[in-house]
């Protein structure tokens, strides 16, 4: 079989986003494993030429440098996406389930007809088929989805794969292209930044994160206590912050913040995919939870399974004690 890959180039306030790499490095592998096809990247937006020599993982890349469109635009990129399904530029799609770029991957299948895999953890090569392993439930059940052939749209959960496979300098080739005539229903305006004022959590080298096994908001400030003992801060997955427990700015996750501490202590926190995303790249997670099977367990270096309530108080003063005598 041949898998003729086109990926769409996510990138955000400036940057390329890891998921790029991470798409990158799945198409050229399912390439090379099909025996025979290609990676084609499909870049858009203004200044965007200059990203062309970190994505030499694709052989090709499809350019559309334009002022004015310092975001992907959803219609732009259905427009040209479209286009290149009729033109068989490409078979088979790749679109970084991203807040950008998550709804063009429905919206494309109603147009082309081509089948859709959301939420995609795996893409492998099985007997000839390209097999997807979707994520349902949040992450609480995987499935195998088999293509029907070799066209598709393959919408890729970031923070699936490694995305070092991706990222391979070179010079592919480059193929400016027009900018189509679009109706744009949404467009770009401006970035609005979070207000600042709280703790910046991506810069602290340790984090105690709780989740939704602190149970109360009274527990918070043994937490807090811990955080200070150890030298960090306080951050939460999202039922805690939806709760108003602590402010938006302490939240990790998809639609929190990416945080990479030294160590990333978490309290009570199931990890469910979408707060995975957000922390699991830290140097060092300890995951504290009474389920021996929260899928926490499966990205943390160490674990316990033991009541976090009696836990903080302990070793609370264990670190406390331990400072005082390495003074
Ligand atoms: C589009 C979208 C975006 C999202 N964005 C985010 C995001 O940015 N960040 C985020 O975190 N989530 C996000 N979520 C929600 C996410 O799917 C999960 O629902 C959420 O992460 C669960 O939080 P939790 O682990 O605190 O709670 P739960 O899943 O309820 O887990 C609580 C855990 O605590 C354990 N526990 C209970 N009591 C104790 C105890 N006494 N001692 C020790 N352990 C105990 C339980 O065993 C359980 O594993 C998002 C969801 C969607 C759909």
């Amino acid at each position: 079989m041949n898998a003729n890959i086109l990926v769409l180039v996510d990138h955000f306030n400036g940057a390329l986003r890891e998921i790029t790499f991470e798409m990158l490095g799945v198409a050229r592998n399912l390439v090379d494993t099909a025996g025979g096809g290609s990676v084609q990247a499909l870049l858009v937006g203004e200044g965007t030429a200059g990203w062309v020599s970190q994505l030499g993982a694709a052989d090709t890349v499809l350019l559309l440098d334009e002022a004015g469109q310092e975001l992907l635009s959803p219609d732009l990129t259905l427009t040209l996406l479209e286009r290149f399904i009729e033109q068989k530029t490409a078979s088979l799609l790749m679109l970084g389930g991203t807040n950008l770029t998550f709804g063009l991957g429905a919206r494309l299948a109603m147009r082309t007809g081509l089948p859709l895999v959301n939420f995609c953890r795996g893409v492998q090569v099985v007997n000839g088929a390209i097999v997807c392993t979707s994520a349902l439930f949040g992450g609480k059940m995987l499935i195998d989805v088999c293509l029907p052939g070799e066209c598709g749209i393959l919408n890729i959960a970031p923070g699936s794969f490694s995305p070092e496979a991706g990222k391979v300098g070179g010079t592919p080739a480059v193929r400016e292209i027009p900018k189509p005539a679009v109706e744009e229903g949404a467009v770009f305006r401006r970035l609005i930044a979070p207000a600042a004022g709280d703790l910046d959590i991506t810069k602290c080298e340790v984090l105690v994160s709780v989740g939704r096994g602190i149970q109360d908001k009274e527990n918070l400030p043994l937490a807090q206590a811990l955080a200070e003992a150890l030298g960090g801060a306080v951050s939460a997955s999202r039922p805690v912050v939806d709760q108003g427990w602590l402010p938006l700015t302490r939240q990790v996750g998809k639609s929190g913040m990416t945080v990479a501490p030294k160590l990333y202590l978490a309290l009570g926190i199931s990890g469910a995919p979408e707060h995975q995303e957000g922390m699991k790249d830290s140097e060092l997670i300890i995951a504290i939870n009474t389920d021996p099977k929260a899928p926490i367990f499966d990205i943390a270096h160490y674990g316990a399974t033991v009541d976090l309530l009696d836990l903080m108080e302990p070793l609370k003063a264990a670190v406390e004690k331990r400072r005082a005598v390495a003074k």
